[in-house]
């Protein structure tokens, strides 16, 4: 019996040795046979199963889960029917990444514009090669005469120019198009001369209070860069998809995390509207990977209780995971809310400014209460050490233990100080942490909030040093979703101008994997479904050129690849 399995293994191994026929082969076998299935062996498999490293021989998969994970010599006894075999011929395979929180509707309406931020974000260096990505971009995507063309991503300080962009230097390339090139901070952009014009800003326009609008020197001329007060009318008149175009680019925004090893996908607030897009999309069966959605406190009398938005389980891969509160802005910005003055005045000049809440803290705590008395699971945006207190409170007078199980989100939980890690563990808290910022924006910490507190910025070895279940995200579009980014601040720390912030919060590869699987499967209350390598669970898995725990040179985790992405047994991405 065994032999002949062997020998129809063999068959199958030979068939799938042309990658055109491994997917035909697999979904002739998956028709034909229920008990077929696929075997991984030839490289190292971690398994995340546990506090520390243990690698497998082999895995088998079987109607989208794991039946067997162990020895290769003892694999065999396990099949039955039909066996591909998959060769990783040493390469690395682990359980695929878990997002913890970003925003897939971003990444929605990413899909229709072109990245055009420098690196490590992007590609582009100058405005020249920023030139040819748009031109390139409008080549590809069929862009015709009078449509329009958005970059999103640009930093003037990472461009050789060192200088913002103008219209003049769209509108030799673009005369035809309206284009708009968004600034990294998200709070500005760019219009060519078209677009100006379809915003209604010219020499007549009188900057809004607020706002900025750069002129050409010596006149009132727009020179194109509009920001803040006068950039977000324009930002919320630009021309969003229909429903029937978002259900077209629900794909790409999908490949943008499979193609990074993720096969899990937070949309981190969603409005009414976007619940529903989501719900078509996975009603016309439209997802291929988990998306988590997270819909927003001022919504709640629309969602809460109501049967057309379960909470908690999963509907052709959408699921209503938690309620979600945005309690301050960004430390960067000065929006964050802290317990204490920041080093520097306010954005207008205020003294003594410690930046704004969005929620006073007892109607938080009310609505915070509400929502856990009708069982849905609580997460908030909390930057600030004001607005983790605000989001402690709220924990607590909602009457949560850690015995309870209830598992409330504390998200970003960056300018947190120490004795709230106590709270943490006694009220069963667990933060997903963004040590991106210490590279992106470490410098201006330092110079926001002094050196000292800048250091504890996401405190994952003290997290976990006490047993804390952590978490590390990108929050998507903000930083780039690459899972080996981010496993690189966790573990290095190093800011844009190269100093190490709060080394002695560094951890170690493993620690790092684990913020990106079990430790987010743990948050989502999924880690009996996915995060690690063991029978029962589902077969989400990534295979990467390099085994992370074998890498030396911390720098080097930046240049692992993502191979091929597995979600369920089908393969979702292939390099
Ligand atoms: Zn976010």
């Amino acid at each position: 019996m065994i032999k002949k399995i062997l020998i129809l293994a063999l068959v199958f191994a030979t068939i799938i040795s042309c990658k055109n026929k491994e997917t035909e082969a697999t979904s002739e076998v998956s028709e034909n046979n229920s008990l077929s299935q696929i075997l991984y062996y030839g490289g190292d498999i971690i398994t995340m199963d546990g506090d520390i490293p243990q690698y497998v021989e082999a895995v088998i998969e079987r109607d989208g889960k794991i039946i067997y994970a162990g020895d290769k010599a003892n694999a065999v006894n396990n099949f039955a029917g039909k066996t591909v075999e998959v060769d990783l011929q040493g390469k690395t395979m682990l359980p695929s990444f878990i997002d913890p929180h970003s925003h897939f509707m971003s990444a929605v309406l990413m899909s229709t514009q072109v990245n055009v931020a420098s690196p490590p974000m992007g590609d582009v260096t100058d405005i020249p090669s920023m030139i040819k990505k748009l031109e390139k971009f409008k080549e590809e995507k069929g862009i015709k005469d009078g449509e329009w063309i958005v970059g999103w991503g640009y930093d003037q300080d990472l461009l050789a120019e060192k200088r913002h962009i103008t219209k003049m230097d769209l509108d030799k390339a673009f005369p035809n198009n309206k284009v708009l090139i968004v600034h990294i901070s998200m709070h500005g952009g760019v219009l060519n001369s078209k677009a100006l014009e379809w915003a209604e800003v010219d020499e007549n326009y009188e900057t809004p209070e607020g706002g900025v609008v750069a002129r050409i020197e010596g006149t009132n001329e727009p020179a194109g860069l509009l920001m803040e007060m006068a950039y977000m009318p324009v930002f919320n008149k630009l021309p969003q998809p229909s429903e029937d175009e978002m259900m077209n680019l629900m794909k790409a925004a999908q490949m943008q995390y499979v193609s990074n090893g993720y096969t899990h996908a937070v949309e981190g607030f969603t409005h009414i509207k976007d619940m529903n897009t989501l719900k078509r999309a996975a009603k016309e069966g439209r997802f291929f990977i988990d998306i988590a959605s997270l819909p927003g406190f001022n919504e709640m009398d629309k969602w809460l209780n109501n049967p057309e938005y379960p909470f908690g389980t999963y509907d052709n891969h959408l699921k209503f995971a938690g309620g979600k509160f945005t309690l301050d802005g960004s430390p960067q910005g000065l929006t964050a809310y802290m317990a204490e003055p920041y080093s520097v005045p306010g954005p207008n000049g205020e003294k003594n400014w410690v930046g704004n809440t969005s929620i006073p803290r007892e109607e938080l705590a009310k609505l915070a209460k509400t929502m856990v008395s009708n069982n849905v699971q609580i997460m908030f945006h909390a930057n600030g050490d004001g607005a983790i207190e605000d989001a402690i409170y709220a924990i607590e007078n909602a009457g949560i233990k850690a015995a309870d199980d209830k598992r409330p989100i504390i998200i970003h939980s960056q300018f947190q100080k120490l004795e709230h890690l106590k709270k943490y563990v006694e009220l069963g808290i667990s933060p997903t942490y963004f040590t991106n910022h210490a590279f992106y924006w470490g410098d201006v910490h330092i110079r926001n909030v002094g050196l000292e507190k800048a250091s504890f910025i996401s405190p994952m070895k003290a997290a976990n040093d006490l047993g804390i279940i952590t978490s590390n995200h990108t929050d998507f579009n903000v930083t780039l979703l690459d899972p080996f980014f981010v496993m690189w601040t966790s573990m290095k720390r190093e800011t844009r101008s190269g100093k190490i912030l709060g080394g002695d919060q560094v951890i170690d590869a493993y620690a790092a994997l684990q913020s990106l699987t079990t430790g987010p499967a743990y948050q989502f209350f999924e880690e009996n479904r996915k995060g690690s390598i063991k029978k029962g669970l589902l077969a989400d898995f990534v295979i990467l050129d390099t085994n992370p725990l074998k890498v030396k040179d911390v720098d080097a985790i930046k240049d692992i690849k993502v191979v091929e992405t597995i979600k369920e047994g089908k393969s979702v991405f292939k390099k």
